[in-house]
């Protein structure tokens, strides 16, 4: 008989918490904006304002048309797979991949799921803030002991004690340019975190979502380009060409090992990714002219949106906040205007609430851990410049 109790990774796994504010946006946006003739700006989702671009469009109904509708090849079609390899040796510079390298997934999101689970119920660890979706659904569906590691206050890394607690784990989730700071840890940062993990034998897994939204002219540096066998990166087609929908991604590692498994994971999963879908992804990454235009034209609407916000934020006076230079999130605190007698979850909503309130849409910081309670992130990859300075002037009037 059934004694009542599902799995305990499935039953522990949350919604991200980002789903339920967009839920209570809706609730609330027609009440505010008749009240207020004003409309609420929406600085909560993660999600993209670009549509995906015409030629990666046309090369999946060109797939569709031209039958490409059969089961796909366990872990890849070869084509794309080249395409891949590719890719990451002309942009993410690491050499030496074949087809064994890679495993395609659906987005980044089964990529890192399937990372995460090859660790089940070991320990691990990686910087705070952590993106949400680690925390809240890969983490407690793989069973694994958490330890996050603080960022300091403007997100540089605080090497002190990192040994320590890298000689007690079994991987160590990287994620450059990060999400929810829009940190892009430098090669001499990447250098050294992924040298200590080396040094006691501890993989990382690399998640590179956001490898191409960078600004200023920086480029990412990829952990994976480092000669080290158990670095597992995690990449996706949603952020680079607006392809949220699709559900496209890949892990590449030289470790042929970890890519059997994920196969196979990704295999009982869901018997492979569709197949046009992976034709579609091949002439994305190997059309480079019509790439670069897209990619070129997203970034620099999106890097005007970032100093936009930027400066409209650091100009309210008692917000602290660090210029993202990648990922198109910016994460200020908010300390120095929450009563200094707060604590638990009444600190936790304080300035979120107060905002929600005026009609500006965030996310709470602990959404993304313990250590960041008091910042807001803010998203802008679907807000207009005018929604920024809308919202900005409105948390101006609150504080
Ligand atoms: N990593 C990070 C840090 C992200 O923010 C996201 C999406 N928000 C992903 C990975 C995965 O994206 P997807 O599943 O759409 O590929």
């Amino acid at each position: 008989m059934f004694d009542g109790r599902f799995s305990d990774s499935l039953s522990n796994v949350r919604m991200s918490p980002i789903v339920s504010i967009s839920e209570e946006v809706r609730k609330r946006a027609p009440q505010f904006t008749q009240t207020t003739g004003k409309k609420f700006v929406l600085f909560q989702r993660g999600e993209i304002d670009f549509s995906t671009p015409r030629y990666v469009v046309e090369a999946a109904k060109k797939a569709l048309d031209a039958g490409f509708t059969r089961y796909p090849k366990s872990g890849g079609e070869d084509g794309f797979k080249d395409a891949i390899i590719s890719k990451l040796r002309d942009f993410n510079r690491v050499d030496g991949l074949t087809r064994d390298n890679v495993a395609v997934t659906y987005g980044g999101q089964e990529a890192l799921e399937l990372s995460f689970k090859l660790f089940a119920g070991r320990k691990g660890a990686g910087f705070a803030p952590t993106w949400s979706c680690a925390l809240e659904n890969f983490i407690p569906y793989a069973d694994i002991d958490f330890v996050e590691v603080p960022l300091k206050k403007d997100f540089s890394v605080d090497m002190t004690g990192l040994e320590e607690v890298v000689r007690d784990i079994a991987f160590f989730y990287l994620n450059t340019p990060q999400n929810p700071t829009g940190k892009i840890f430098s090669e001499e940062e990447v250098r050294a975190i992924v040298g200590l993990c080396a040094k006691h034998g501890v993989f990382v897994v690399s998640d590179e979502a956001y490898e191409r939204i960078v600004y200023d002219g920086q480029r990412h540096f990829s952990p994976l380009s480092l000669p080290y066998e158990n670095i597992i990166g995690c990449y996706t087609f949603s952020k680079t060409y607006a392809m949220t929908g699709w559900r496209l991604g890949y892990v590449a590692t030289r470790n042929k090992r970890v890519i059997d498994l994920v196969r196979l994971g990704d295999y009982t999963q869901t018997a492979g990714v569709v197949t046009f879908l992976q034709h579609a992804g091949k002439e994305a990454l190997e059309n480079r002219v019509e790439e670069e235009k897209a990619v070129t034209a997203m970034v620099s609407e999106f890097q005007k949106r970032r100093d936009a916000l930027y400066e409209g934020l650091k100009s309210v006076e008692g917000v602290e906040v660090t210029k993202p230079r990648g990922a198109f999130y910016l994460f200020p605190s908010f300390s120095a205007l929450i009563p200094s007698g707060l604590s638990g979850q009444e600190r936790t909503m304080y300035a979120y609430d107060r905002l929600m309130d005026k009609g500006v849409a965030t996310v709470y910081g602990s959404c993304f851990g313990r250590h960041f309670g008091d910042n807001l992130r803010f998203s802008f990859s679907m807000t207009t410049l005018d929604e920024i300075r809308e919202g900005v002037q409105r948390i101006k009037e609150i504080f």
